[in-house]
């Protein structure tokens, strides 16, 4: 089959905009997406700021090497006015937590940029840092909290997993938790451990978090990872009946995930986002059991099991099967524009206005 991918807007790095999105758009999302998106989970970093160098032999040996490509502020700006149309998005932004980055430098263009946009930032911040540094980062325009993870813990050339197993407070130290709950600041968390948010470490973790630190707005990335149903299953229903804790939705592109976090969570406490840049790849994601395949067509080194070229053909952006599989859900579950809008849009600007209003009194 011989296929015209139309006229390409370049989106960042290898990424484009073709006229199948386009038909996606108009075909499944134009009339659903709300008017006004408050995109509460991506990565916006100058690549500047990257002081390792990837060689083509670390992007063979390790597939997130591949994808590791960064967005600037004019970049994200473009992109966002590609996707979504007509629409008015605000977004909270951090930069890419590792330490193959420089995080001082990243999360300072962050709080210079970001302001101008009225957009928002987390400061990548790492495990070792006293608490009079993490203030510090809380007083800087337009940093609303904090985005810690165990890669930061310490530097791995060729894994990001190497502190995959850690404690949440190995990277998140009580110390730092107790001042982020004075200023009532935002984390969001992206969970450790291979078994994903139902690890019973995270339960625990997270329970304990949300008893000592209460006033922290926790928002869990990636519904915990959960990107599977049975993963879902084990991580979301035991932490489902706390009221004051959220999730971001990005990275979930798995219907009945988004459905199962719909039920139990409830409208009132998910909050969108796409984690661009990474999900401007072309391509769809399939299930089983408790795995997953990523497929795309683009010829990257982890890419070995492909589809057929007229199946590639089709693909769309992550970022629009992501929306579509969200929407299947809402449209199974017969859920209004109402709490549509609260998810795109209302409860993430909510919690911005929350905790803006408790930094500003930051002496
Ligand atoms: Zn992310």
């Amino acid at each position: 089959m011989s296929f015209d991918p139309g006229p390409e807007i370049r989106l960042h790095s290898l990424y484009t905009y073709r006229d199948i999105d386009r038909r996606f758009w108009e075909e499944h999302l134009e009339e659903w997406v709300p008017q006004e998106l408050a995109d509460a989970h991506v990565h916006i970093v100058h690549p500047r700021y990257q002081v390792e160098t990837l060689t083509e032999e670390m992007k063979r040996d390790y597939w997130v090497n591949e994808l590791m490509d960064m967005q600037d502020v004019e970049t994200a700006e473009h992109c966002y006015r590609t996707l979504f149309p007509g629409r008015k998005v605000t977004c909270l932004a951090f930069g890419f937590p590792g330490l193959g980055w420089e995080i001082e430098g990243a999360n300072l263009y962050l709080s210079e940029e970001l302001p101008k946009r009225g957009w928002l930032s987390l400061a990548v911040i790492r495990p070792t840092w006293v608490a009079g540094q993490i203030e510090w980062w809380l007083r800087q325009p337009g940093i609303i909290g904090v985005k810690p993870y165990y890669t930061l813990i310490g530097y791995d050339r060729s894994t990001r997993d190497r502190y995959i197993e850690s404690s949440i407070f190995d990277f998140l130290p009580h110390h730092q938790l107790e001042v982020l709950d004075h200023h009532h600041a935002w984390v969001t968390l992206h969970v450790p451990h291979a078994d994903r948010l139902g690890h019973p470490g995270n339960i625990r973790e997270i329970r304990e978090i949300r008893r000592r630190y209460p006033s922290i707005i926790l928002v869990i990335a990636h519904f915990g990872r959960s990107y599977t149903l049975p993963h879902a299953e084990e991580g979301l229903l035991p932490l489902a009946d706390d009221p004051g804790l959220y999730f971001d939705n990005s990275a979930v592109l798995n219907p009945e995930v988004h459905r199962l976090a719909l039920e139990h969570i409830g409208p009132d406490r998910i909050l969108y986002g796409t984690d661009n840049p990474v999900f401007y790849m072309r391509g769809r994601r399939q299930w089983s059991g408790r795995t997953y395949v990523n497929r795309t067509s683009h010829p990257f080194y982890f890419n070995k099991d492909r589809e057929s070229p007229d199946i590639e053909a089709t693909y769309t952006l992550y970022t629009y099967e992501a929306l579509r599989g969200f929407k299947t859900a809402c449209q199974q579950l017969g859920l209004g524009s109402r709490d549509v809008a609260r998810i795109f849009n209302g409860n993430a600007r909510e919690l911005f206005a929350r905790a803006n209003r408790q930094l500003k009194n930051i002496d």
